[in-house]
């Protein structure tokens, strides 16, 4: 079987690397020279809407997926005219757009933060005038790892915000008093089998996932079903196939929903030797109409980003149960370049190699 990607990062690397041993092999779509992808797939270099580096990707590829939400809604729908495509545009096209995206899961009765659209200085007022301070304004679309934000935590930081996001279509978001951010990875068959792992914790740093652990602590079975529950409507409405993240404030017994991303997702690169089954190979095989593998946890693990700058690989590597994903990318500001994993028995066992991780190396974003 053949897989074509859409987008060449890390995300598409880790899809390929579990795509392999299935016999399953990946070619990718990405604009860059040397896109990380390319050490184990083959890159068809091109823009997302070229329709000539799409056909070319259409005639290698027996199925479509894409590693990233912001391809041109368009151009993946031409593509899935001609090469079945999972998850499918529709997907791609809700959590595209912020508003798009809320309106969608208060329609399936999923909670989320308070919104309201703004395009212009009017609407603005208003969103404040009913949501009030403290709050996040955001850009509607193309926002990632906290770029395209501003918290506006005092009355005085509203003109600040306008001036920095202002004339864009945008959205207000009432600020969540979050314990802590959740996220549940699931998974849907083409048959419409449901999967879910385990809810992770996950910690954001700077607006970029800095470290998750999966299974989160002290979750409770009660709020891991309302997290399944309110997946599953996602994935049934969307009839969706392939992995689905859905990212949570956690505020006590409620969960409200963040985002969504319709594809593997950072919060969960520790399933490669945390899961029995990971997200990457799950997701290659609900694309490609394979049996899924179980999400079930084989211990506990914790997730570390390597953000900007190189670690000393040896150092890392001396501490049992531990494994190291080094992209191949050059070392940039606020790029994501690697990540670590360590997996115990307990959870007690994994505080503790967190504490050790941190010993041996400063996971600070640079
Ligand atoms: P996002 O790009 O929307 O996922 O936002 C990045 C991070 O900003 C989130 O992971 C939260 O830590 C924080 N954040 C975003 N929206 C809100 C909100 N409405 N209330 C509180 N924190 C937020």
């Amino acid at each position: 079987m053949r897989l074509g990607i859409l987008g060449g990062g890390q995300l598409a690397r880790m899809m390929a690397l579990a795509a392999h041993p299935l016999g399953i092999s990946c070619t990718v779509l990405d604009p860059s020279a040397d896109p990380c992808v390319g050490a184990v797939a083959n890159v068809i270099r091109g823009e997302y809407d070229d329709l000539q580096a799409l056909y070319q990707l259409a005639c290698v590829s027996d199925f479509i997926t894409y590693e990233f939400e912001n391809v041109p809604v368009e151009c993946a729908r031409w593509l899935a005219e001609r090469v079945p495509m999972f998850p499918s545009p529709e997907a791609l096209e809700v959590s595209q757009d912020r508003i798009v995206e809320k309106s969608f899961f208060a329609k399936l009765g999923i909670p989320t933060p308070a919104f309201a659209d703004v395009l212009t200085r009017a609407d603005f007022d208003r969103a404040v005038a009913r949501i009030g301070c403290p709050a996040v304004l955001k850009t509607r679309r193309f926002g990632y790892d906290g770029k395209g934000q501003f918290v506006i935590r005092t009355p005085d930081q509203i003109e600040p915000a306008w001036r920095q996001l202002g004339g864009r279509p945008l959205i207000l978001e009432g600020f969540v008093p979050f314990d802590r951010e959740l996220s549940l990875l699931s998974v849907r068959s083409r048959t419409g089998e449901c999967r879910y792992y385990p809810l992770a914790e996950n910690e954001h740093r700077d607006g970029m996932l800095y470290r998750s652990l999966s299974p989160a602590a002290k979750t409770g079975e009660e709020l891991f079903e309302r997290a399944c529950d309110f997946a599953e409507r996602v994935l049934t409405e969307l009839n969706y196939v392939g992995v689905l993240a859905i990212e949570w404030f956690q505020d006590g017994p409620r969960l409200i929903a963040n985002e969504m991303a319709p594809r593997v997702h950072n919060s969960g690169h520790g399933t490669i030797e945390g899961s029995t089954c990971s997200q990457f190979e799950n997701h290659v095989r609900a694309v490609c109409g394979l049996p899924l593998g179980s999400t079930a946890p084989v211990g506990h693990s914790a997730l570390f980003n390597l953000i900007g700058h190189r670690p000393d690989f040896a150092t890392l590597l001396q501490l049992p149960g531990t494994h190291l994903h080094w992209y191949g990318k050059e070392p940039k500001p606020r790029r994501k370049v690697g990540h670590v994993t360590v997996v115990t028995n307990t959870a007690e066992e994994r505080d503790h190699s967190v504490e050790e991780l941190l010993l041996r190396h400063d996971f600070a974003i640079r």
